[in-house]
């Protein structure tokens, strides 16, 4: 039976392209595979003589048996680092959102302004030849009979 690794979404077996890699496999410890476990988020699995975990969820690359050592239990997952990557990318998401919506906010206001202005000015010609035909050169506001 092949090595392989218990880890969530990891993929690695104990096959050339892994010693290529460099990548080693540890069997679980019988007295803190439960540490194990808990770092690994696995409750469901029960580890036997064949259950494995690859050596790149180790800080260094190897496991220790000290309860002080970061080592002593997994704690690289690439499936955290891909959710991290995937909130930091929706964050900034959000963020270029917002920034496009007080844009579109900010546009909407002197779009609105410039309407009102324009508004004025009709009203300030509507009902004065003169005026028409000073601003507009056309002889008056009104609409020609159809
Ligand atoms: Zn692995």
């Amino acid at each position: 039976m092949v090595k392989s690794c218990s880890v969530f979404g990891c993929t690695h077996r104990a096959n050339s392209a892994a010693k290529e890699k460099g990548v080693r496999f540890f069997k679980f410890p019988k007295r803190s595979h439960n540490s194990w476990i808990k770092a690994m988020n696995r409750r469901d699995l029960v580890p036997n003589g064949n259950s494995f975990v690859c050596s790149v969820h180790f800080v260094s690359g190897w496991q220790s048996y000290e309860a002080w050592d970061a080592d002593y239990a997994p704690s690289v997952f690439s499936y955290k680092e891909n959710a991290i990557d995937e909130k930091l990318q929706e964050r900034a998401f959000r963020r270029d959102l917002s920034k496009e919506n007080q844009q579109l906010r900010e546009k909407n206001e002197r779009l609105w302004k410039e309407l009102k202005m324009m508004k004025r000015g009709v009203n300030k010609i509507k009902d004065n030849d003169k005026a028409t035909i000073f601003h507009s050169g056309l002889p008056t506001f009104a609409l020609p009979p159809t």
